[in-house]
């Protein structure tokens, strides 16, 4: 008996510790799917101590709430799940799903008792609710591992409760009374079942939340704040790898250098913050322009790169006519009316078996050539050939 308290006592441990380290997790990042499963761990805490280890109440009163506990982990356990990818969680779905499987339960403990109806009744239900998350996450991109493997545990869970109690149930027969289903081959692998899908879920949660963790500091580290492009770190290493993968295919691909105009001048006149603004303007004026492809990025005070994949000289040209001839309407409104601030972009094609500081190096003096031109205005780099005559000479 002793040995039965102790798996009685299995799953709220595992539940509640689970729980306070969701809600230590939630702590330090305020995220509502950690919440969620911080939730879905206390409401399955609770259903099996009301259940396994609470003083003996009268049954209808330890039953029903219990069993509506682990309906409510269900929902919070796919709520997090769901949550977690940004997609709309079926609230709604899944309420109906609980209330209908919490009727049948209560009729057939109430009006016309039956342990084996009571147990497809919630088991059923949970896993029907476990299969909206397969669902739910069927369509979406799972890039990484930890993707797939949140997909296999609700898969598992959905499993787990819709074919455990039909197996079970049809080898084991029923149940002669309460104390019998307690002591049962039945409830002793919804203990142990339970129990292992718990740590698996849990464990997996967990790491879904440390790659968030960890993508959100990656991200951090190769953004710039104030243009919402990457930095100068950032953007060598995307656009290195992209301008690699792209001459390596056989694509062409383009790299622009735009620097402000008179920026010192501007700064000095209308203060540091028109400067910033104009600077976030043209982060914003880049991405609300270029293609899904390009890699841009603020790689100095008020200097930008933007690698354009795929794109020759001409294509490049007019992306680069595009940032600086839409400039000035982006900053329009947030800057003092009579500023007009302008850009000068030096364009550069990329050369098989070149890297990205050559390319980098050529858009520059293109970019050189734009500014002794003038200024707002877009140059292309040109290799300077040695014609034979020259070389003759
Ligand atoms: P040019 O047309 O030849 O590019 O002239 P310029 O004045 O833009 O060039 P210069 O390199 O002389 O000056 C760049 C200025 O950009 C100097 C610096 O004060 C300003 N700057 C650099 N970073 C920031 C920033 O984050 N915010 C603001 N407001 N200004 C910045
Ligand atoms: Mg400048
Ligand atoms: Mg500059």
């Amino acid at each position: 008996m002793s040995g039965q308290l102790f798996i009685s006592l299995l799953n709220p441990g595992i539940g509640l510790l689970f729980a306070t380290a969701f809600f230590l997790m939630w702590l330090q990042r305020r995220e509502r799917y950690i919440a969620f499963a911080a939730g879905a761990y206390l409401a399955t805490a609770a259903a099996f101590l009301i259940l396994d280890v609470a003083p003996v109440l009268p049954m209808e009163l330890q039953r029903l709430p219990a069993n509506m506990g682990f309906l409510a982990t269900g929902m919070l356990f796919a709520a997090a799940i769901i949550d977690r990818y940004g997609l709309p969680v079926p609230w709604r779905a899944m309420s109906v799903v609980a209330a209908i499987s919490l009727a049948i339960f209560a009729w057939f403990l109430l009006v016309d008792p039956s342990i084996p109806a009571r147990i497809y009744a919630i088991s059923i239900g949970a896993g029907a609710i476990a299969l909206m998350i397969v669902q739910a996450l069927g369509p979406v991109a799972k890039p990484y591992l930890i993707d797939k493997v949140l997909f296999g545990v609700a898969a598992l869970s959905a499993a787990n409760l819709i074919i455990r109690p039909i197996v079970i149930l049809t080898f084991s027969g029923g149940f002669d009374d309460y104390v019998g289903f307690q002591q049962s081959i039945y409830w002793t692998t919804v203990q142990f079942s339970q129990a292992m899908v718990s740590i698996i879920a849990a464990i997996s949660l967990m790491v879904a939340v440390a790659i968030d963790m960890i993508g959100e500091l990656r991200r951090e580290a190769d953004d710039d704040q104030l243009s919402g492009l990457l930095n100068r770190r950032g953007f060598e290493a995307t656009a290195g790898s992209a301008l690699r993968r792209c001459l390596d295919g056989g694509r062409p691909a383009a790299l622009l250098i735009a620097d402000l105009d008179h920026f010192k001048r501007i700064n000095d006149t209308h203060g540091h913050a028109v400067g910033d603004m104009i600077i976030a303007s043209f982060g914003a004026h880049v991405r609300s322009i270029a293609p899904a492809e390009v890699v841009a990025g603020r790689i100095g005070g008020e200097e930008f790169a933007i690698l354009f994949p795929g794109a020759g000289i001409e294509a490049g040209r007019q992306l680069a006519e595009a940032v600086r001839m839409g400039f000035q309407a982006a900053c329009a409104g947030r800057i003092p009316a009579g500023l007009h601030p302008t850009v000068s972009i030096g364009l550069a094609a990329g050369i098989p078996g070149e890297g990205l500081s050559r390319l980098m190096h050529d858009a520059d003096q293109a970019l050189y050539e734009a500014k002794r031109a003038g200024r707002d205005r877009v140059r292309t780099f040109t290799p300077k050939v040695v014609s034979p005559a020259a070389a003759a000479s």
